[in-house]
């Protein structure tokens, strides 16, 4: 006998949770489908215990750097297992706290992976649920290359069970976790190589931070390898190879960690039995109101291959319900100025267009101010990481349209003004705003 909802969420990692709770708050009857521990990628096998692993790697540094002010540190070692067990715990404490805000909303939590019957209809094992809006919110798993010896390797999920830490690490990949985990090992310990298949990491990103980035993983000790297209991975002795594919091979590594991307979680969903479309790479397709191509049917999240982060999936979710089941007939999601942060070793923050696509659009009306200087966190450490800053802005007002930063607390920075940029912000507007010293976010409003 069918269950009948007014929604279903399938997917309870950051979207599908975020939307079910939302559509709940509204007083519809709602299920959420979730096979796994709630919260999804982000929670289990992403943001939270990245940015545990991040500041473990941060308090690394600023160990070594607490010495010039004079502080008489000895460190006897770092405990992976322990920073394991303490991290493995809070995410179990953040699972079941989430359980209990579903059933505080009466949202009924079906375990189980879903599988569609019909546009409306949807199977759980033996278990029929129905409802005039599904909403698709199953996120993605990492990939892996198809090369010989790939299955050798980790993926970012193979990452949080490592119970030591390796000794010899390659990370293949020039993306966010490329970054972050080369950071995270280095900081901790590990010997590290990165791998990246062009000339440089973060492509995708202004120029000016993959350079500084570069700069600043050659500094902590990390090797970047350019130009590296991988063709194999091998066992190697008691290690492993990497080879590529103009012949050079890389070896010996505990851990060779692939960092390429992720794949769209829809192949498992039977979405052919609702008609629902997808492109090649299994990316559901949804337009800006997050509809897919079947009334009633509708894809939130990574799933969708827009903007794969945390907080995009989560307002893409809520406002979805705003719209469904809170009158608000127009809301969605705009998908222009997301601020990102890269939570390397330092930090990267980055909003709006880059200076390439700027020019790109705008030409000559592109003008670009830009500062680097060592900040002030660093007057007594030996180690001296330098800031590097650029405003992109476009026409006679001088409109921003980017901002892109990396080092000392750029990730905490970059959110206040992401809302200025929203709003419109001219370089006028920071330089009338009075500055608060001495501080990093300073230089951003005395620009010349
Ligand atoms: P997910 O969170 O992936 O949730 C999808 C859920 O659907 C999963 O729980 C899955 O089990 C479930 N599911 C799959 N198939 C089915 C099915 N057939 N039936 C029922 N359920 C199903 N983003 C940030 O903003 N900041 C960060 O610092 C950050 N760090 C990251 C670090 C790493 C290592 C990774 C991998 C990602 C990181 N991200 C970060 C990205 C972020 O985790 C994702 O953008 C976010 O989790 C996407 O949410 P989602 O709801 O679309 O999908
Ligand atoms: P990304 O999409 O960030 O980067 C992967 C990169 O790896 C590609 O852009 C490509 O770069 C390179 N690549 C692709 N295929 C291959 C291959 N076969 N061999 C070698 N290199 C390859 O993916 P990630 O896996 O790093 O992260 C997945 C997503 O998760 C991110 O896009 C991001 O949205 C999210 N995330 C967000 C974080 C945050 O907000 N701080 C942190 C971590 C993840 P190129 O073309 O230059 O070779």
């Amino acid at each position: 006998m069918p269950v009948h909802y007014d929604y279903i969420a399938i997917g309870g990692g950051s979207g599908g949770l975020a939307s079910a709770q939302r559509a709940a708050d509204y007083g519809a009857r709602v299920a959420l489908i979730e096979p796994g521990r709630l919260g999804g990628t982000c929670v289990n096998v992403g943001c939270v215990p990245k940015k545990i692993m991040w500041t473990a790697a941060s308090l690394a540094h600023g160990l070594a750097d607490a010495a010039g002010y004079g502080f008489d540190v000895t460190v006897a070692g770092h405990d992976w297992a322990r920073l394991k067990a303490a991290r493995d715990a809070y995410v179990a404490r953040l699972n079941g706290i989430y359980a209990a805000n579903l059933e505080k909303r009466r949202v009924t939590w079906v375990r189980g992976a879903a599988r569609f019957v019909d546009e409306h209809t949807i199977a759980v094992g033996e278990e029929v649920l129905t409802a005039p809006h599904i909403v698709i919110a199953t996120g993605g798993r990492p990939a892996l290359p198809a090369i010989p010896g790939a299955e050798l390797g980790l993926s970012s999920d193979g990452f949080f069970e490592l119970g030591t830490r390796p000794a010899r690490v390659a990370i293949v990949g020039s993306g966010y976790i490329a970054a972050e985990l080369a950071g995270v090992f280095a900081a901790l310990g590990s010997r590290v190589s990165s791998f990246v298949r062009h000339e440089r990491l973060l492509r995708n990103f202004d120029v000016m931070l993959s350079a500084a980035l570069a700069r600043e993983m050659a500094a902590s000790g990390i090797e970047l390898v350019t130009h590296a297209v991988p063709a194999a991975l091998a066992r190697a002795g008691d290690g492993l190879e990497l080879q590529l594919a103009d012949g050079r091979a890389f070896g010996d590594y505990d851990c060779v960690l692939w960092a390429i991307g992720r794949t769209p979680a829809s192949a498992a969903l039977a979405l052919e039995r609702a008609g629902v479309k997808c492109y090649d790479d299994g990316v559901v397709i949804a337009d800006k109101y997050q509809n897919t191509n079947v009334p009633g049917v509708y894809a939130i999240g990574d799933v969708t291959g827009r903007e794969p982060l945390t907080p995009v999936a989560i307002a893409a979710g809520r406002r979805l319900a705003d719209r469904l089941f809170g009158g608000q007939g127009e809301r969605h999601l705009d998908y222009e100025l997301v601020p990102t942060v890269v939570f390397s070793h330092p930090p990267i923050g980055s909003v709006g267009l880059t200076e390439a696509a700027a020019r790109e659009l705008h030409g000559e009306a592109v003008r670009t101010y830009t500062a680097g200087f060592v900040p002030m966190y660093h007057a007594l450490t030996e180690a001296k990481h330098r800031v590097e800053m650029k405003l992109v802005c476009v026409g006679p007002e001088e409109r921003v349209v980017g901002l892109h930063a990396i080092g000392h607390g750029v990730d905490e920075i970059l959110q206040g003004f992401a809302v200025a940029i929203r709003m419109g912000a001219r370089k006028r507007d920071l330089d009338d705003t009075v500055a608060i010293h001495p501080t990093v976010a300073e230089e951003l409003v005395t620009m010349r």
